[in-house]
């Protein structure tokens, strides 16, 4: 049976849906997403953290000057994952230009909203990542927002290709003046003498994880520069598809095992996925998913 999507307001077989070759977004980028996960907890399905991933997805709606109704979208992400039966999955909400002119003013242009779920399949894996510094520059923020830009993932797809073509899991930015900045789809935290520090940098996108993070361990958040990452206790990851990765090595350097690390991703994968009484404000529930 074909999956359900929402499309411009109302549920539609996957398999009956096409977007035409004129696609504006397809040509230069002009769409924003998000990337949701929806968990199976002991009471059904319930997305994490849903209305923050919509409010980002409403700046970067802002920046493309697209309207966006993020309550159109929150319902249209419980409709799509009960019309499925999704618990465990993945949620991809898309707004975009569509048809009307190949030139660069926006005007005339039609736009679109939709809601997919996939089943859920994790993204770097479960196993430790092993990381190199990239020779690629992060787009830079004042060139492009920190959001989720569809066009601005070129940036992160150029630096992973070129991370695997040398071995590696993923790549880690890093600016100019040697800060660090955040992988192709993860911010970064390091643990050094048991305090945990959340990199902070003005090009990186401002992760929800990450910020669930902070406040659930205090972490410092703050610019940490290459060769003090290089000298950390440990170094994690941090997105809403990686969850908490622990970082194996990062170039040459190995890092050892990971407490740390392996504690707060348990504490995190408790909450995604049963929510706690101090959390349930975090969980949207889905019933009948
Ligand atoms: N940085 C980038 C470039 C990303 O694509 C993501 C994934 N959305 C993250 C960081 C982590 O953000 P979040 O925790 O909101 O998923």
């Amino acid at each position: 049976m074909s999956l359900s999507l929402w499309f411009d307001g109302r549920l539609v077989p996957q398999d009956q849906l096409a977007a035409p070759l004129t696609t504006h977004a397809m040509h230069y980028g002009t769409a924003v997403f998000e990337g949701i996960r929806s968990y199976a907890t002991p009471d059904g399905a319930a997305v994490f953290r849903l209305r923050e991933h919509l409010e980002r997805m409403r700046r970067g709606a802002d920046a493309l000057g697209i309207a966006f109704d993020a309550n159109e979208a929150a319902a249209a992400t419980v409709a799509v994952l009960r019309a499925n039966h999704h618990r465990d999955a993945y949620v991809r909400p898309l707004l975009w230009y569509g048809t009307g002119s190949l030139g660069l003013d926006v005007g005339p242009l039609s736009r679109h909203l939709m809601v997919a779920s996939v089943p859920w399949a994790p993204h770097l894996g479960e196993k430790p990542v092993r990381l190199t510094v990239s020779p690629m520059r992060r787009n830079r923020a004042a060139a492009l927002p920190p959001l989720k830009l569809a066009g601005s993932y070129v940036n992160s797809i150029l630096a992973k290709r070129e991370a695997a073509g040398r071995g590696f899991d993923d790549a880690l930015f890093v600016d100019d003046d040697g800060l660090v900045v955040e992988c192709t789809g993860v911010n970064v935290f390091m643990v050094k003498d048991g305090a945990v520090v959340a990199v902070a940098h003005p090009d990186a996108l401002p992760g929800i994880t990450r910020d669930t993070l902070v406040e659930l361990t205090g972490a410092t958040a703050r610019a940490v520069p290459l060769d003090e990452l290089k000298e950390a206790d440990e170094v994690f990851l941090a997105g809403t598809s990686a969850e908490v990765l622990p970082v194996a090595a990062l170039d040459e350097r190995r890092f050892g095992d990971a407490p740390v690390a392996t504690e707060i991703r348990a504490r995190y994968l408790s909450i995604v996925r049963s929510g706690s009484p101090a959390h349930e404000h975090w969980l949207t529930r889905v019933p009948g998913a």
